[in-house]
């Protein structure tokens, strides 16, 4: 490694060399080395040490440091600034043109594309499927995605001359110095179309309206996203397809509400069946089923019906069904039932009435659930 050579020597001046000296010699060896116009190989790394010594010969104090304790140091392992810093401030760019600017490809992956799809709350219970009509670029079938009419091929750029990028050249106090930038001609590629594909005008793709055929599994939730690998509009020259986002839109239930893979659900009992007791026909998802009403009943009673829920996405299992009771208060009587009701209220000891008059024993609401 030439790393411990001489700063002085690297920019060719003596150990007495003035500020001006050392600034004219680096100027020079800057514009010389500079990558962006030397094209050897080791052009990039002599420059770093050119202008490594000179961010140190050029400040006196790190020079007098140097003098001092330098023998042997060499800029690279040198402990004044960072490199990166130099380029910074005698660039703005922090690196060399031709190292930050690569030349690109036409090649372009294909973007991702996203449906809604509604489906019923029954659907969402046991999996459905669905064919989904998706509008999407496809590759053209004419030139295969490239964009290039058959038979031709792109040729080089005339602006870049190929090499997808062009110089600026600017002049600051140390020199001339040149810059690139990707080449607007050809987006950075190089490569310049002059006989596009008649078909898809050099595009290389296509609009067309594909059905894509989904599953939905059971258990599936509103606002899910499923991903169809693929299914998105097709790369460019090349480049792989997007992907398809299939958002699923479940409808609300008019009975059921789902907190999780449990169902819920309210039931009116008459007071009687509360009372007495009963059987009683529900309706659940996978229809009618009987349930009992004890004898007895309180309004506000949870039933439980075990696997009655929803099922896990990607597991085996359900969740419950649970029905909360409400006794009703029967509100239009005939003059027979009336008769009847005050007979029991009699029978009970409740005085009923507008001018009935009763203690009421308040007590602290429970917890449900
Ligand atoms: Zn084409
Ligand atoms: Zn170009």
């Amino acid at each position: 490694m030439a790393r411990t050579r001489d700063l002085y020597e690297i920019l060719g001046v003596p150990r007495d060399a003035t500020q001006e000296e050392i600034k004219r010699a680096y100027r020079r060896l800057a514009r010389q080395y500079h990558p962006d116009v030397n094209p050897s190989a080791d052009a990039e790394e002599r420059f770093k040490e050119i202008a490594a010594a000179y961010e140190i010969l050029s400040d006196p104090e790190k020079r007098a440091q140097y003098d001092r304790y330098g023998q042997g140091l060499g800029p690279m392992d040198f402990p004044f600034g960072d490199i990166a810093d130099i380029f910074e401030a005698f660039f703005g760019t922090g690196g060399f043109g031709r190292r930050t600017v690569a030349r690109r490809t036409r090649t372009r992956h294909g973007e991702d594309l996203y449906v809604e799809v509604p489906i019923s709350f029954e659907e969402a219970a046991f999996g459905t499927h669905r064919t989904v009509e998706v509008e999407r670029l496809e590759p053209c079938s004419v030139c295969e995605g490239s964009g290039v009419e058959p038979g031709t091929v792109p040729t080089r750029c005339r602006t870049c001359g190929g090499t997808g990028q062009v110089q600026d050249v600017r002049r600051s106090i140390f020199g001339t110095v040149m810059t690139a930038r990707p080449c607007t001609a050809c987006d950075g590629t190089g490569e310049e179309i002059l006989t596009p594909c008649r078909r898809c005008r050099g595009a290389g793709r296509i609009e067309a309206v594909r059905a894509v055929p989904i599953e939905l599994p059971a258990g599936v939730t509103d606002g899910l996203e499923l991903r169809v690998s693929g299914a998105g509009n097709a790369g460019v020259a090349g480049g792989r397809p997007g992907d398809l986002y299939i958002q699923v839109r479940v409808a609300e239930h008019p009975i059921f509400e789902r907190r999780g893979q449990d169902l819920f659900a309210v039931l009116e009992v008459p007071m009687e069946q509360a009372a007495l007791g009963a059987e009683v026909e529900i309706e659940t998802l996978e229809g009618p089923e009987r349930i009992r009403i004890e004898p007895g009943t309180p309004s506000g009673t949870v039933v439980r019906l075990k696997g009655r829920g929803m099922p896990a996405l990607g597991r085996r299992g359900r969740g419950d069904l649970f029905v909360e009771i409400r006794v009703l208060t029967p509100t239009d009587l005939t003059e027979e039932e009336r008769r009847l009701l005050e007979r029991l209220a009699e029978l009970r000891g409740h005085p009923v009435g507008r001018r009935a008059r009763s203690a009421g024993l308040l007590r602290k609401p429970e917890e449900r659930r």
